[in-house]
């Protein structure tokens, strides 16, 4: 049947928008077609929704043509764009230009230039035995045949052969037949081979996998969460302490799942770590395993996504965030492996997405299973899985002889008063680390903020350097010689006098990353120092090498800001320092406790994975502090139950959900009507729940004014109702000329 026009989605920040469907084009719902919109721009946009009825503009462009050979989009996808764009509110064609490998998507300034833009992957030649031969003793005859006349035919075939049985395929690539090309053309000629050419495929081998032996404590918990599956539970939380074995748990159901057919999502931060796990699933799947991250060439996307839209089953994606879109047909196991880590929501541009509950939307939408993963699950998990909505399963131990670091609390007051303090560091962590240097072994300093100090400051007259364009100081980065914004990379020299009194010199206070290897270069002039941060890992290969050298000891002590925290097994590891627990603890953020506890336990994790326990030595002021002593306890649930707690009492979640909007522009006094503007027509809706407007803790970026209001729904509530409400109230406000020119965005679950 052919309608007459279709609802296409655009990579704008807009909404559908009706194009006719000539005669003798035919298009599908989920295909990518090329269209032209405004005065002279052609845009790849999706096919939404096919129908008859003539939209009210009058004059109504037509589709140009269509792209690619089959649909970018089944209803699965469909359904996950549509819910993505409901629940975090924003535009079908926001989700499109983040779901879609930027290859995909071109726009031009002709229909030429596009149709040159178009993205086509890689085509091979493949080679499959003709039908003729597939009875055995035709086979043989030809064989024989061969052997006696045409030896290289004969040995080509062979190669053929063996590779067909090798890969389990029909049809063999081009690329892995040593034969030369004559040698294969002739066996087409004879009718012997028939040829082929199409996109790569991936040679899959047979799904059996040697599989790692679980002890007794990973069986059981591997059958409680088989046992919660078979229950009815969608997701489940796999709670164990590093190093206990979860990837081994992984493994046992990700074979499973592929040795059924079935695809398999396994979601990763947003690390170099990465490479490491991809290796090591690697390993044990093979050419299984596909790889998907922002470090690929947007091509190598591209191939990946297209590849999948006709894959048969069996497939294993190991990826970021953005593999959540990837179009897995069969998609039935999803796995988030340290679920609680910030880089599964996407905070800047829409969609706002948490990957991570995605996972669990994805899961629950196929009917199939999600497993989050952490040593330190997100509250909003943990919660779920006390309650019994998620299944659950523990592992407490350490596989094989390696032991829980042990840590220990120093007092920097008290220290400070006993004089047993030389910058930065406390006597005892001074100590510690040089009965580490001095046994061979290495040492990680953490300090959570880069730079050599947060501002500088005049002790005559108080003055501090800001940045112009951002409501904040700037940071002072000594070996540069500059003052550097960490909002939006203004940079200037440094001064040494006060501009403002001229009459002293300027004062750094605080304390980041790069004083801390000054200082502990000074203190141990024999050792070897590197750092690693944001500022030092500007590139790939810099913050390789820097890894690199930490591994195979060619430094003796790394200092870094979160950077070091994440993952690496480092076996040389005896010691680590946490410079500063308190700047951790003092963010008036909600979630601050929640991830101080996780932050300080993933860096305690980086000591002593080997046979002898490491140690960690956390400075703080406030040693009595709960948190700390829950994080030296190690232990989770008193943490998550006090601090469950006072989410409850304030209204936080999980017992409540968020909605951040944040409002900006140029003129603070337009930008305040706004905001109040809006915050009266939300209030009307939503009473009391509103808060705001707000002035966010850095209240001036890029030169533009920033203002926020939060809404808070309570948990109960109808979150679908509370959208519409909001996302009306959003529309009206849009609609209201005097703001027209005020940016505002939604988030929905900030972080
Ligand atoms: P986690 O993912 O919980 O941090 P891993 O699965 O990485 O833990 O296990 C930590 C280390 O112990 C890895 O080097 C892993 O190979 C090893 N290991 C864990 N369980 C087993 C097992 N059953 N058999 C062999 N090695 C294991
Ligand atoms: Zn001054
Ligand atoms: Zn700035």
């Amino acid at each position: 049947m052919n309608f007459r026009f279709a609802d296409i989605v655009l990579p704008l920040a807009q909404p559908a928008y009706t194009f006719a469907v000539p005669e003798g084009v035919t298009v599908a719902e989920g295909e990518a077609v090329s269209v032209q919109f405004g005065p002279r721009k052609y845009y790849t946009g999706i096919v939404w929704r096919l129908h008859d009825r003539p939209p009210a503009a009058r004059r109504i462009k037509a589709v140009e043509r269509r792209l690619y050979d089959r649909p970018l989009l089944d209803a699965g996808g469909r359904a996950l764009w549509e819910w993505l764009a409901a629940y975090y509110l924003c535009s079908l064609g926001e989700v499109m230009r983040c779901a879609l490998p930027a290859l995909m998507k071109p726009s031009a300034d002709s229909a030429r230039q596009l149709l040159d833009e178009e993205f086509r992957p890689r085509t091979e030649t493949y080679y499959t035995l003709a039908p003729d031969y597939a009875d055995p003793a035709a086979l043989d005859a030809l064989f024989d045949r061969l052997e006696r006349r045409a030896p290289k035919q004969h040995a080509a075939l062979l190669e053929l052969l063996d590779e067909r049985e090798r890969s389990a395929s029909a049809e063999v690539a081009r690329r892995l037949l040593p034969a030369e090309r004559p040698v294969l053309n002739a066996l087409c000629r004879k009718g012997v081979l028939e040829a082929c050419e199409h996109e790569r495929t991936v040679e899959r081998g047979a799904p059996h996998f040697r599989l790692p032996t679980l002890t007794p404590h990973q069986q059981a918990a591997l059958d409680r969460l088989r046992a919660d599956f078979a229950a009815g539970r969608t997701a489940a939380l796999l709670h164990g302490i590093t190093g206990s074995g979860k990837t081994e748990l992984y493994i046992h159901l990700i074979a499973e799942t592929l040795a059924a057919g079935d695809d398999v999502l396994l979601l990763v931060p947003e690390i170099a770590l990465t490479a490491q796990l991809i290796e090591r699933m690697e390993r044990i799947f093979g050419s299984r395993v596909t790889a998907y991250h922002s470090r690929l060439t947007d091509r190598r996307r591209s191939e990946t996504y297209l590849r999948l839209t006709h894959s048969a089953g069996g497939e294993f994606v190991v990826g970021v965030r953005s593999s959540i879109f990837l179009p897995l047909r069969r998609l039935r196991l999803v796995i988030v492996d340290e679920e609680h880590d910030a880089s599964y929501k996407q905070t800047e541009p829409a969609p706002r997405y948490a990957a991570r509950d995605v996972a669990v939307w994805l899961a629950q939408r196929v009917g199939g299973h999600a497993v989050l993963g952490s040593a330190t699950p997100s509250l909003e998990t943990w919660l779920h899985a006390a309650t019994g909505k998620y299944g659950r399963a523990e592992l407490t131990e350490r596989y094989g002889a390696a032991q829980p670091p042990a840590i220990l609390l120093s007092d920097t007051r008290r220290a400070a008063r006993r004089n047993e303090r030389s910058g930065h560091f406390n006597k005892l962590l001074l100590d510690k680390i040089a009965a580490t240097l001095a046994r061979g072994e290495q040492v990680m300093l953490f300090q959570n903020r880069r730079g050599f100090a947060p501002y500088l400051e005049c002790p005559e007259c108080g003055w501090t350097a800001r940045c112009p364009h951002c409501n904040v100081t700037l940071t002072y980065h000594k070996a540069r010689g500059q003052l550097v914004c960490h909002y939006c990379g203004h940079t200037v020299e440094a001064m040494r006098r006060c501009p403002a009194c001229k009459a002293a010199e300027l004062q750094p206070m605080g304390f980041g990353t790069e004083k801390i290897e000054e200082q502990i270069a000074a203190l141990f002039p024999e050792a070897r120092v590197a750092r690693l941060d944001r500022d030092k890992a500007t590139s790939e290969r810099a913050y390789g090498e820097i890894i690199a050298d930490f591994a195979a000891h060619r430094t003796d002590i790394l200092v870094g800001t979160q950077m070091i925290a994440k993952g690496f097994d480092f076996e040389g590891v005896a010691l680590v320092g946490v410079l500063n627990a308190d700047n951790l603890l003092n963010n008036p953020d909600f979630r601050a406790g929640e991830r101080a506890y996780q932050l300080l336990t993933q860096v305690a994790g980086r000591a002593g994975r080997r046979a002898a326990p490491g140690e960690v030595v956390i400075q703080t002021a406030d040693p009595s502090h709960p948190l700390l002593l829950q994080v030296v306890a190690g232990d989770y649930e008193a943490m998550a139950r006090a601090q469950l707690a006072e989410r409850r009492d304030f209204g936080y979640p999980p017992y409540a959900r968020l909605l951040l909007f944040t409002l900006r522009h140029r003129d603070p006094a337009l930008l305040r009507r706004g905001a109040s503007a809006l915050a009266g027509q939300l209030r009307e809706r939503f009473g009391g729940r509103l808060l705001g407007p707000i002035a966010p803790p850095v209240d001036r970026i890029r030169g533009e004014y920033l203002l926020s209001l939060l809404l808070k729904i309570e948990a109960k509530a109808s979150s679908l109702r509370a959208r519409e409400l909001v996302a009306g109230e959003l529309r009206r406000f849009a609609a209201d000329a005097a703001f027209k020119t005020i940016t505002v965005s939604v988030n929905v679950d900030p972080q």
